[in-house]
């Protein structure tokens, strides 16, 4: 699989007269796992369902491996996102959970049972296939809902707070599980988190925002050592 770039240039959104985006300026190298911290409200899952194309910017450009995709539509964008809540089908299998995406793109039958079976051996839920999701952990749903996504291939992959509902035991775990599946597939990989030590202990780079502005972005340790402002000394911990 190729491995893209997505560039946010200048991108503003407002809901109303609420700006929530104010002039975003992103880079996200190709195949790099990037973190994106910051409280709640300050428009972290705004920026996400803008990438994938659920929100429409006022201005600005979004590019992914160089082209501007701002008016592709959410399905044509070879871009896959997990949700904080799931959001898996209460009434379908494991398995026809994670294949509803290859069906809904009318793939053949063989190789849809191909690409459900890698998936969810990547995921470790082979011999989980015929549940329901209610019969399932929050870190297995966590695991159907990430399936779910890595099966239509996409080029990026959007998290947002994805371990935010699984207790702190499991979400140390599952971040390496998920940092490891990034590294295997080499998927440009944006992770939404407003948790600092989950983005300093995976992020190859991250960005701290705030209030609608990208307040720094660089290596976990270079925030760590040298924090633009008082709001990302305080967020990453400096000043803890
Ligand atoms: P985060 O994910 O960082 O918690 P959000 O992107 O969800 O932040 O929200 C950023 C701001 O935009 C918040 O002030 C929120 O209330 C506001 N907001 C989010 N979605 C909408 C919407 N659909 N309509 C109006 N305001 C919204
Ligand atoms: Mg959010």
């Amino acid at each position: 699989m190729k491995k893209v770039s997505v560039e946010c240039r200048n991108i503003r959104l407002a809901y109303g007269k609420t700006e929530v985006l104010k002039d975003i300026n992103l880079v996200i190298e190709p195949g790099e796992f990037f973190a994106l911290l910051g409280p709640s409200g300050s428009g972290k899952s705004t920026l996400l369902r803008l990438i994938a194309g659920f929100n429409q910017q006022n201005s600005g450009q979004l590019l992914v491996d160089g082209a501007d995709i701002s008016h592709v539509p959410p399905h044509k964008r070879n871009i896959g996102m997990v949700f904080q809540s799931y959001a898996l089908w209460p009434h379908m299998s494991v398995w026809d959970n994670v294949a509803f995406g290859l069906v809904e793109r009318r793939l053949p039958k063989a190789e849809i049972q191909e690409k459900v079976q890698s998936a969810l051996e990547l995921v470790g839920l082979e011999a989980f296939a015929t549940r329901r999701p209610n019969e399932l952990s929050g870190g297995q749903q966590q695991r159907v809902a990430l399936a779910r996504t890595i099966v239509i291939e996409p080029q990026v992959l959007l998290l947002d707070e994805p371990l935010s509902n699984l207790d702190q035991k499991l979400r140390v775990q599952m971040r390496q599980e998920l940092l490891a599946l990034q590294r295997r597939l080499g998927i440009t990989t944006i992770f939404v988190t407003h948790d600092q030590e989950e983005a300093m202990t995976t992020a190859d780079r991250m960005a701290v925002m705030d209030q609608g502005i990208v307040q720094q972005v660089g290596t976990p340790a270079n925030l760590f050592d040298y924090p633009c402002n008082r709001f990302v000394a305080n967020f990453v911990g400096t000043m803890n």
